[in-house]
């Protein structure tokens, strides 16, 4: 027997028009590359976003048809988020910080016709003049420029267009397993490949991103974004908060610690997410000063990389605000799992829930784990063993765009995630390694994080790379290649004095190497694939 409860797609633009309707109080906040502050509401955004509808319309934009964006956390940047995905095509955000070859790239790979650009962005593209894809028509500028590019195709004024329209346009009743967003990985193992939303999966994956053991977003909330808006949906953030009404602060291209701070303070910030350096840089900026307190005191996420432990530690006990660490990736929209309390450990004092805080937690409904050994057999949850994380979910990706038959999903319907986990008695994983990264020595794994993790400590390490070197009998040896603090000069062997007694005898490093910067990714993560190669063929003393 079916069911008789009314059948609606879960559609992108209904995220819109709910805040729009019942939210009309909530405000939307931006500031451009400038300096520049805009105040509008949901109202408004939902009007550029059905302008821009109209004006895809008009210029013929198809349902399907890819069209990228270049830009910044900006009002613009969500109005084309909603008008774009809303009217039928498929949002395409490009990250301005990858490599110039990699963009272009991208924009191959995507067949987009369309680019909206930022206009402090525009250098980004007069570099790629020549290699922009036959498939593109046009380049919108998302605000004013000096001079107007030359570029091989017709530029366009976002502005422009939105005021040629009237914004009476009722938003398309799509099927909702049509594409809605197309979002590169970034690319820290190999090339960027693509990974194609659904309406559904978004709207699902908003849902989860507000439940309480996630973001625990509220109506009452004023949701500051410092994650790119060209990462992962800046994690469902412009998604969500249009779920719960909550008021948005897009802080656009300004990300430093004072102008965040100020926004905090002024705006009412409660709540933000973004990766571990945003954070690190914020508390170094906060104790430069006592008289910078936090009024109220926000809820903060970070994700993307391994969290620093001193840094949640100094946020909870010096400035009272408690960061909740979580794990996902562009493959899974990107939200896996957050480490919050469960019912075993909610009575463990900070004392103890801090260093475990370093774990990346447990899933959230929608997101299924199962983690497997180099033969394929589930690992105990002990916290000890470890093996390959594979996921699946209503927001797991399901194969790559433009990529059949890639090894990254299982004949049984899993994706592998390339982090390798632990999983303790409380379900919660914990990152050892990413598969390319451990250190295969006879046949047996070496966590590289782990070791760098325990080099840290050493009070004249800034920064500690494992990575494997060829060994004749061994196959791979670790290598240490360290920076360090300014004003310090320790011995390679007192930097591996702090492994002593808490590894393994032959996780023990073959060698230390010191280097004045570690290569990193666009998206700021240690780059292992580049330092790899520098140290290529590196022969290990003796
Ligand atoms: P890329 O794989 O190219 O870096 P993503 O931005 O999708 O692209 O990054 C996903 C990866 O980032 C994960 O597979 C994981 O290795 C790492 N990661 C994400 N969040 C965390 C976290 N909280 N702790 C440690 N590593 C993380």
């Amino acid at each position: 027997m079916r069911g008789l409860m009314q059948e609606h797609p879960l559609l992108v633009s209904s995220l819109l028009e709910h805040a729009a309707k019942h939210h009309a109080g909530a405000k939307v906040v931006s500031v451009d590359a400038a300096g520049a502050v805009t105040r509008g509401t949901w109202r408004d955004v939902a009007h550029d976003a059905k302008r821009l509808a109209q004006a895809l319309a008009r210029r013929g934009v198809g349902p399907g048809e890819r069209i990228a964006t270049l830009a910044w956390n900006t009002r613009a940047h969500l109005a084309a988020y909603y008008g774009i995905s809303g009217m039928g095509a498929v949002l395409h955000t490009v990250n301005p910080r990858l490599f110039p070859d990699q963009i272009a790239y991208i924009l191959q790979d995507a067949e987009d016709t369309h680019l909206f650009v930022d206009p402090s962005v525009l250098p980004v593209v007069t570099a790629i003049a020549d290699r922009l894809p036959p498939s593109l028509r046009a380049v919108v500028l998302m605000g004013p420029v000096e001079a107007r590019p030359a570029l091989p195709v017709e530029v366009l004024e976002m502005e422009a267009l939105l005021a040629a329209e009237d914004g009476a346009y009722e938003w398309p009743v799509l099927d909702e397993h049509e594409a809605s967003a197309l979002c590169y990985t970034s690319g820290t193992t190999g090339m960027p490949k693509g990974v194609l939303y659904s309406h559904r999966s978004t709207v699902l994956h908003a849902m989860a991103a507000i439940a309480p053991d996630v973001f625990a977003f509220s109506a009452r909330d004023v949701v500051m974004p410092v994650v790119p808006m060209f990462h992962v949906n800046a994690w469902s953030i412009p998604y969500a908060s249009a779920m719960v009404g909550a008021s948005l602060v897009l802080p656009g291209p300004r990300l430093d610690p004072a102008s965040l701070f100020k926004l905090f303070e002024e705006e009412r910030v409660t709540f933000s997410a973004g990766v571990p350096t945003i954070w690190t840089m914020l508390l170094q900026w906060l104790r430069a000063e006592p008289a910078r307190r936090f009024a109220r005191p926000p809820r903060l996420v970070v994700g993307g990389t391994a969290l620093p432990l001193p840094v949640t530690e100094g946020f909870l006990k010096e400035y009272g605000v408690s960061i909740v660490h979580a794990w996902g990736m562009t493959e899974i929209s990107p939200l896996g799992s957050t480490n919050v309390r469960k019912a075993e450990n909610a009575d463990w004092d900070d004392e103890r829930f801090l260093p475990y805080s370093r774990k990346q937690g447990r899933p959230q409904f929608g997101v299924d784990f199962r983690v497997r050994d180099a033969e394929g057999n589930e690992i105990p949850h002990d916290g000890v063993a470890f093996g390959e994380l594979e996921v699946r979910g209503h927001w797991t990706a399901g194969a790559y765009f433009n990529r059949p038959d890639d090894p990254a999903f299982t004949e049984d319907g899993w994706f592998r995630t390339g982090d390798v986990v632990t999983v303790d008695e409380l379900g919660s994983i914990e990152i050892v390694d990413r598969a390319k990264d451990v250190i295969k020595s006879g046949g047996e794994w070496i966590s590289s994080i782990t070791l760098e993790n325990l080099v840290l400590a050493h009070p004249d390490v800034q920064l500690a790379a494992a990575i494997p070197v060829h060994h004749p009998k061994w196959d791979e040896r670790p290598l240490l290649v360290v920076v360090r603090k300014p004003g310090t000069d320790p011995s390679p062997e007192s930097i591996l004095s702090v492994l002593e007694g808490k590894i393994a005898k032959w996780w023990m490093p073959d060698a230390v190497e010191f280097v004045d910067s570690l290569p990193l990714t666009a998206t700021g993560k240690l780059w292992k694939a580049e330092l790899k190669r520098q140290f290529k063929d590196y022969r290990l003393p003796g």
